[in-house]
């Protein structure tokens, strides 16, 4: 069967799992490459960045019945979008889902078609995030046409800048509810999950350690002070609380702290002597730990295994408490979401490696969690895709949460 005989036969009837497949696939046309991944193959696509998807996903959560639709800029060119759907309850829950996607330079595959084949949807973003956008937008308009409301009044938001950037979307809209006065019940956020509800999250404090020495011809190395070499026992001290971070006793499913030195810069020419070398240290901090303790103790290393002056910097913007990073995001696995989702899916909860918005979320509602379908282990790759079935059970495990059966059918 040719591909276009695939698309035909697996769009046209208009089933609920072709009208998903059709949603997500529209999505994936948009292109929306984050600018932290721009590359000629992006641009020529369209203008890079959010701003097309946003004015998209405006008209379409207007069309979908929303109440309110706002559109607020996190950067020139890069908004946000949130839209209210009045629930038959005040109780207020937010499914809240990037709108940005990685880069699409090294893909093999067409980055943008969308095609539906094999029983999948294909193309830069399709499971990391637009596929519950998709749903979402495919559940909003068919609980329009059927008169239905959510129980919950649902705020649908749609973020600029998680993939690079330091979650700006997800902070923007964080400081957007918080002046708003919003009191929310639960927070969704939607990333590849395999439909297990995540609910704990390292955060990470990311540092530039620089030695300075001073330069000097190598055949005279002693006229100098070689910030390279100054530097080996500061890695090695990382190395050594890497290994002391392992011994300890993990406070919570999501382990230990982790160290790793990530980049190294240092030296001018193959007959100097160095003057300066400047190490990346990326600490993954857990539950519990403060980033700016974290941050004095990386310095307090490197400067008590360092010859030279050593200068430590944090890399990463400021957070509201003024310190390097935000804490670890973590909810108890026993909470009302967590539980729910599970059951409904399935499945255990669990805690995931990575970042995502859920690291803005804490404390902005009683309940936050991370979940959604396909396996984050395939998201980033040089092809991309979703399962139809699994846009079907996104969609269930939705209508499942949100439009749980109303005592009188209809509000
Ligand atoms: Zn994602």
């Amino acid at each position: 069967m040719t591909s276009a005989a695939r698309l035909a036969e697996s769009t046209t009837p208009d089933t609920e799992a072709a009208r998903l497949a059709r949603a997500v696939s529209r999505l994936v046309q948009v292109p929306s490459v984050n600018p932290f991944h721009a590359g000629p193959r992006a641009e020529q696509a369209g203008p890079v960045g959010e701003a097309v998807i946003a004015r998209t996903l405006a008209e379409d959560l207007r069309r979908c019945g929303a109440a309110e639709v706002f559109t607020e800029e996190v950067e020139p060119g890069r908004p946000n979008v949130y839209a209210f759907f009045p629930g038959r309850t005040e109780r207020l829950v937010v499914v809240d889902v990037h709108t940005d996607t990685v880069s699409v330079e090294h893909m093999t595959d067409p980055p943008f078609d969308g095609r539906v084949e094999s029983g999948r949807v294909w193309g830069r973003g399709a499971l990391d995030s637009k596929a519950t956008l998709g749903v979402l937008l495919t559940l909003l308009e068919e609980w329009q046409r059927q008169g239905l409301r959510p129980e919950a009044t649902l705020l649908v938001t749609a973020t600029a800048g998680e993939e690079a950037g330091g979650l700006l979307g997800a902070t923007r809209f964080r400081s957007w509810a918080m002046e708003r006065g919003l009191v929310i019940d639960q927070i969704l956020v939607a990333e590849p999950t395999g439909f297990r509800p995540v609910h704990g999250l390292r955060s990470l404090v990311l540092a530039e350690v620089t030695t300075h020495g001073a330069a000097a011809h190598s055949a005279q190395p002693e006229l100098g002070d070689n910030a390279i070499e100054a530097m080996a026992p500061v890695i090695a001290a990382f190395v050594q609380e890497n290994a002391r971070l392992r011994e300890m006793a993990a406070a919570t499913e999501l382990g230990c702290g982790t160290v790793s030195v990530t980049q190294v810069d240092g030296g001018s020419g193959s007959n100097i002597i160095p003057d300066r070398c400047s190490i990346t240290v990326g600490r993954r901090i857990v539950p519990g730990e403060n980033p700016a303790e974290v941050l004095d103790r990386l310095r307090t290393l490197a400067q008590s295994a360092s010859r030279l002056p050593c200068a430590v910097r944090s890399l990463l913007p400021e957070a509201p408490d003024g310190g390097p990073a935000w804490p670890a995001f973590y909810q108890a696995p026993d909470s009302a979401l967590v539980q729910r989702l599970a059951e409904i899916c399935g499945t255990v909860p669990g805690v995931a490696p990575y970042g995502a918005n859920a690291l803005r979320y804490s404390g902005l509602a009683h309940e936050v969690v991370v979940f959604g379908p396909g396996s984050i282990d395939d998201a980033h790759q040089a092809t991309e895709n979703v399962a139809v079935a699994d846009l079907v059970r996104m969609a269930d495990a939705l209508r499942a949460w949100l439009l749980p059966a109303a005592p009188e059918g209809k509000p």
